[in-house]
């Protein structure tokens, strides 16, 4: 046996079709598209590339791409100016501020500055008490691109049992929370969870997202399993490879996901999706 290999390079780019038909449609009925508005401090090389990529990703699909750029020293004042200024923009239905943020600032306080309605990745205080009480708002991107992951592998999640490596605000949570918003039953395992390979090996749906290279072998894993990968780990002479040891465990696993081109591609996807979403609901038209 031998797992199916879920392809998120294909998934991503049936979201981003229905995000340029969504975009089309949406400049149909209001004669203008939806934009989202990056803000980048200082020169990161990484995360220059990142906020290049999502830039070129809007252009793709038609949205308006708004790139601020700041340097290192900014002020704190100076974001904050930027940020309340997109905040009242009518063209800008989404915002991210990039991080890490140089280190005189706090990444945490300015991502919470951005207006909830506009908050496309979805992890300010205010998205993540709507996640947790089941309200409509704007999803964390990476752990909703699982789901649309699972939901494309025809993955029945009611009932399941899935397990999350990881408890990070940025993915573990959020994707306990969507998970369970699905009716599967959640475990959330972390760094001090005792004897973790049996945990494991008790998912039906194993999310692992820890930052570990290969982690998880074949005995983690019960047979038939669907497996996803969300670790990104570079190993020396800079292969990319995932936290789970894929030539291992893909002949146990029922079905999973390859690193790259698995769960990484969902990412901007999911940002361009959330980004015609606020500016639907921006406009007063009930979430999709
Ligand atoms: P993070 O904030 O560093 O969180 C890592 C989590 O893993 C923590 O909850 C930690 O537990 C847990 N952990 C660490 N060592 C462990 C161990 N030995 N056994 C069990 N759990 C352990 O990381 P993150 O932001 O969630 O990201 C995790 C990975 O996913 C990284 O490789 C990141 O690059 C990748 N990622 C990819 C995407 C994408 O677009 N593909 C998006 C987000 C993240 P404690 O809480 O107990 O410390």
């Amino acid at each position: 046996m031998s797992g199916t290999i879920i392809d998120g390079k294909q998934v991503a780019a049936e979201v981003r079709g229905e995000v340029a038909a969504d975009v089309a449609a949406f400049v149909e009925r209001y004669g203008r598209a939806p934009g989202l508005a990056t803000i980048l401090v200082g020169e990161d090389p990484a995360s220059a590339v990142y906020v290049g990529g999502k830039q070129r990703a809007c252009k793709e699909v038609g949205l308006q791409g708004f790139d601020h750029r700041l340097p290192a020293d900014a002020t704190r004042e100076q974001v904050v100016a930027l940020i309340d200024e997109l905040n009242a923009d009518e063209r800008v239905s989404g915002i991210i501020c990039q991080l890490p943020v140089p280190a005189h600032l706090d990444g945490v306080e300015l991502t919470n500055l951005i207006a909830a309605e506009k908050d496309v990745d979805g992890l300010t205080v205010a998205s993540a008490g709507r996640l947790a009480l089941g309200l409509p708002g704007l999803r964390p991107c990476t752990p909703a691109g699982v789901i649309r992951l699972l939901d494309h592998a025809g993955v029945e999640l009611q009932g399941t049992e899935a397990v999350v490596i990881g408890r990070s605000n940025l993915f573990g949570k959020p994707m306990g929370q969507l998970l369970l918003q699905r009716n599967a039953t959640v475990t959330t395992a972390h760094s001090r969870t005792t004897d973790l390979p049996a945990v494991a090996a008790r998912a039906d749906v194993l999310i692992v997202a820890v930052g570990r290279a290969q982690m998880v072998q074949s005995d983690w894993v019960k047979p038939g399993a669907t497996v996803i990968d969300v670790g990104m780990n570079r190993l020396e002479g800079g292969t990319l490879v995932g936290d789970v040891d894929f030539d291992a465990v893909a002949p146990v696993a029922g079905a999973i996901t390859p690193v790259p081109g698995g769960v990484g591609p969902m990412t901007i996807a999911k940002l361009l999706a959330n980004t015609v979403q606020a500016a639907r609901m921006q406009a007063g038209e009930e979430p999709k």
